[in-house]
């Protein structure tokens, strides 16, 4: 049976006491790995190490034009080991494998970017009228603490990772409980590329006792978290100890409006990924559709005769596009939310809980509920679609903006006046039009309200993991 351990000072050890956890195979629904047990203590000395290696290592001080280089050797290696790292993902969180190669080309992509992002910044000069010079300069903030969800789990670590040690900090990683494969994985093979040690360190265990010790940990200067808004909360609360900064990427009830000028191929075919890929586990899933009037009808006959087509089955077998959900408490939270939609007057189009044992709740379309429904208003974070029917764009607006998120929404309109209009009325960080998930990790990505706090992306990344200092020179005359 495989192992994970921690990844500490670039070696792969057990905790302290030699505690241990089981991890899943949701598709097989058995024991597939082991994974170290993180207590208070290994995340002391996770953090301990980062501290040490910041404090007196030399990544802090080499160039920058080095240190791309070494994330490009990170980089280089990752690819080499695609096979391998997709397939921890497959295996882990019943990811279709297909959708586990394109996350580890993204987290390839986000280390090349971050590591040559930095190197060509500049920074700002401001000219004074006083007889003094002024400029910015972007320092390391120091060890930076990330705490990455399930969904992806290599992409969303990529995500923190790439950019907090391409400025020049140390890291601490903890993964989900549920997926510790690849980001173990990702730790073994920096400490392989020949990564100083303590640079990137990965700490296995749960959200509580491992994750929350790294929060609150005085030698922490940075907190970067991706999960639920209610344990996002938890984390701010930790990190405001110590007065870390945090950036939180939270929830999510993206809203998909269809207007009935779409290009209707398109917007069907967009509709069906942002619900139903990665089954629906997504931050930014469109799980709450919005359909016009004049298309309703039509629009939903071929949504719901495209969710059908999607092939379920085995994560890692050829042509699969729909899996398992990513573990036995989740399967449990999403199969209750589909309960709730017939007893709430809704009505079911297609999909439902599969009724073999598997962890699968099959792609579910539905319409019909209120405005105040728990499957319409919370995050249900499945395969589970709720669509309602709009007259005009004014409304439409209005439906999509009553909710406690913000983190993105979609639009589909041919009208080019429309969808400026009301991309700019969206409250959201993210507003794609015509098109979903294609990201330039040169804009902000974040969210507004319950989604949460800050923006990740080039420049916003480096304000955050970054100490920008204004220097003030005066000029002798
Ligand atoms: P959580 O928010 O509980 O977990 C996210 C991460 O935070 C995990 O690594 C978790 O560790 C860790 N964590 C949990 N508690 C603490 C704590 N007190 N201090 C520090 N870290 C902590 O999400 P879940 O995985 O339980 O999923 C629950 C719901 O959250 C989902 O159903 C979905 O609605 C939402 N979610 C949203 C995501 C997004 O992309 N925005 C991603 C994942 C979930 P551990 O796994 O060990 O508990």
């Amino acid at each position: 049976m495989e192992f994970f351990g921690h990844i500490i000072d670039g070696v792969e050890v057990e905790s302290l006491d030699g505690g241990r956890f089981d991890v899943y195979n949701p598709w097989t629904r058995e024991v597939w790995a082991q994974a170290a047990e993180g207590g208070a203590q290994d995340a002391r000395r996770a953090v301990a190490s980062a501290r040490t290696a910041f404090d007196s290592g030399p990544w802090p001080r080499m160039g920058r034009t080095e240190r791309a280089r070494w994330i490009h050797k990170l980089a280089d290696r990752m690819e080499e080991k695609v096979d391998e790292l997709a397939g921890y993902d497959s295996t882990n969180m019943a990811k279709p494998l297909e959708q586990a190669k394109h996350d580890v080309a993204r987290s390839v992509w986000n280390f090349r970017f971050f590591a040559d992002h930095q190197r060509d910044h500049c920074g700002e000069v401001f000219p004074m009228d006083s007889g003094h010079h002024c400029y910015s300069e972007f320092g390391p903030a120091g060890v930076v603490a990330a705490i990455s969800p399930w969904n992806f789990p290599l992409m969303m670590a990529s995500w923190k990772i790439a950019p907090a040690i391409a400025w020049g900090n140390t890291c601490i990683i903890k993964p989900s409980e549920d997926t510790p494969a690849s980001v173990t994985h990702l730790g073994r093979l920096a400490a392989e590329v020949g990564f100083p040690p303590g640079v990137l360190n990965v700490l296995n265990g749960h959200g509580a006792p491992a994750g929350s010790s790294l929060t609150a940990d005085w030698d922490v200067d940075r907190v970067t978290f991706t999960g639920s808004s209610t344990t996002g909360k938890a984390v701010m609360a930790s990190a405001a100890t110590h007065l870390a900064p945090v950036s939180l990427e939270l929830g999510g009830k993206g809203a998909n409006i269809v207007f009935d000028d779409a290009d209707l191929d398109n917007a069907v075919y967009w509709a069906v990924e942002a619900i139903f890929r990665n089954a629906g586990q997504i931050c930014l899933a469109g799980s709450r559709l919005f359909v016009q009037d004049g298309i309703y009808d039509e629009f939903m006959k071929r949504f719901v005769a495209k969710a059908e087509e999607l092939q379920i089955g085995d994560p890692l077998a050829p042509g699969t596009k729909f899996s398992a959900l990513s573990s036995r408490k989740h399967f449990d939270k999403v199969t209750g939310y589909v309960a709730q939609i017939e007893e709430l007057g809704g009505h079911i189009y297609t999909g439902g809980v599969a009724t073999d044992g598997s962890w699968v709740v099959r792609p579910t379309v539905a319409d019909g509920l209120a405005l105040d429904a728990a499957p319409y208003c919370e995050e249900i974070f499945g395969p589970v679609c709720i669509v309602n029917r709009f007259t005009d764009e004014a409304e439409a607006v209005r439906m999509a903006n009553d909710t406690r998120y913000g983190l993105n929404a979609m639009l589909f309109t041919e009208n080019l006046s429309r969808a400026h209009r009301v991309s700019s009325q969206l409250r959201a960080g993210t507003v794609w039009v015509n098109c979903f998930f294609i990201r330039d990790l040169r804009t902000p990505f974040g969210g507004v309200g319950d989604s949460g706090v800050g923006r990740e992306g080039g420049n916003f990344s480096r304000e955050f993991f970054t100490e920008p200092k204004a220097v003030v020179m005066q000029i002798t005359r």
